[in-house]
């Protein structure tokens, strides 16, 4: 398991399917802005020259300038959401902390999580945390000193509390992972709200429940709401605390085929959210508590304290949960996220060629006027040209016919 843990979160991630697509639309978006920004000096040069340009026009094409300086903006922005919810002390924190290797969040007895906490990557080394409806960053040194900031404040259960995390510290932050920590769903929370606020732009939800127990009807309402609001919610269910397990192994096949297929029944038959192969891809059974002391002390570099039977086989289960949840988080995201930008981006660049287009026609058929008024304009002194010609040779006979008639009447006076 510890070259597991080497392996893990290296370039090859399949969180890189999201990390590579973003940098590509946006390298794609800086085109489009340089794009824009020559059609628009070039519309100005030729505004002033010409009359092919109107002003409307013109003004079309800098509004796109700010259009496309948004959705780089929003792009900036974009990351992949993780939202944990199960009832109290199920062990979303442990989960949360275990993925990110580190004890990030607060958990265990006395800390439970009152109100929503996201963690996400801080661009420097000081973890930091702001409140909501608040601009202030309040420094966090450590896990102890976060549990009681948030105890000190009297916070509502669905504020949010966001949680910036050194992404040095962690590939998963540093890959722009949001992960969301819940308060319990057990807690008479007003379920809607909290999905209106905080989940309708998730893109997995994880349900960290207690492989000690039964799915609950809680949990399940919660779920239910969800997928009443979000058409086919990407769930991921883990049944925690299977080290439990450990202490009676002759019950251990038996407990997991019926959690197995409780939990199956619910995505595919209740929830309608996946078929049952893909369902088999969502359920792990683990211990998160677990894995989190393997990685905490793999990082100080210390033996773990003695571990319970079955540890490796839960470490590996917990390792195949990571990695289908980061190839199920990047695809989706790259897909709710992206989709909507490449289509506006298509839509900018095609309006700018209509545009271009038909200033392209106008000059055309500016030109064509041009060439027909020239060309009468030629015919016209040709046509004089000729009448000149004709009219010359004209002159020219009657001046011979005159002169002629005069040295005539001339010559005949002088003889007579
Ligand atoms: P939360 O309220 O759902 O965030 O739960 P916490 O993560 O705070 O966990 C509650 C308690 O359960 C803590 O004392 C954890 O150490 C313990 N815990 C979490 N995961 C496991 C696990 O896999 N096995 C065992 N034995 N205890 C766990």
């Amino acid at each position: 398991w510890q070259q597991g843990v080497a392996a893990a979160g290296t370039d090859n991630s399949p969180l890189q399917i999201f990390v590579k697509a973003k940098k590509k639309i946006n390298d794609i978006f800086v085109e489009i802005e340089d794009y824009v920004k020559d059609t628009v000096d070039y519309m100005h040069d030729i505004e002033k020259e010409q009359k092919i340009i109107n002003t409307d026009k013109v003004k079309e094409i800098e509004e796109f300038v700010s259009k496309v300086h948004g959705i780089r903006d929003v792009l900036s922005r974009d990351h992949m959401k993780v939202a944990f919810f199960g009832r109290t002390s199920n062990g979303k924190s442990s989960v949360i902390n275990a993925m990110l290797h580190d004890k990030v969040l607060p958990s265990g007895i006395g800390h439970t999580t009152n109100c929503f906490l996201q963690v996400e990557g801080a661009p420097n080394d000081e973890p930091y945390l702001v409140l909501e409806g608040s601009e202030e960053r309040c420094a966090v040194e450590s896990v102890g000193q976060l549990a009681h900031a948030l105890c000190k404040e009297k916070l509502s259960e669905s504020t949010l509390v966001k949680v910036y995390w050194p992404k040095n510290r962690c590939l998963l932050l540093r890959d722009d992972v949001v992960f969301v920590d819940s308060p319990g769903v057990d807690v008479t929370p007003n379920l809607d709200e909290w999905i209106d606020k905080h989940c309708l732009d998730a893109d997995v939800f994880v349900l960290v429940a207690n492989a000690e127990s039964t799915l609950m009807v809680t949990e399940k309402n919660f779920f239910h709401k969800v997928s009443s609001k979000l058409s086919k919610p990407n769930i991921f269910i883990l049944n925690n605390r299977w080290d439990a397990s450990a202490t009676e192994p002759e019950f251990l096949d038996q407990v997991r085929r019926q959690h197995q297929e409780r939990a199956i029944d619910f995505l595919v038959k209740e929830l309608k959210v996946c078929s049952s192969k893909e369902a088999e891809e969502r359920i792990f059974f683990i211990s998160a508590k677990e894995v989190l002391q393997a990685r905490l002390a793999e990082q100080a570099q210390k033996t773990s304290t003695p571990l319970t039977e079955g540890f490796q086989t839960r470490y590996f289960e917990f390792q195949d949960f990571e990695r289908k949840f980061e190839e199920c988080i990047s695809k989706s995201a790259v897909k709710t996220k992206f989709e909507q930008h490449s289509q506006r981006g298509k839509f900018i660049a095609n309006e700018l060629r209509d545009i271009l287009d038909g200033i392209y026609n106008d000059a055309l058929k500016l030109k064509e006027e041009r060439l027909a008024q020239r060309k009468e304009l030629t015919d016209k002194i040709t046509y004089t040209e000729q009448q000149l010609m004709l009219i010359t040779q004209d002159m020219k006979k009657k001046i011979h016919a005159m002169v002629e008639d005069v040295e005539q009447r001339v010559s005949k006076a002088l003889n007579e």
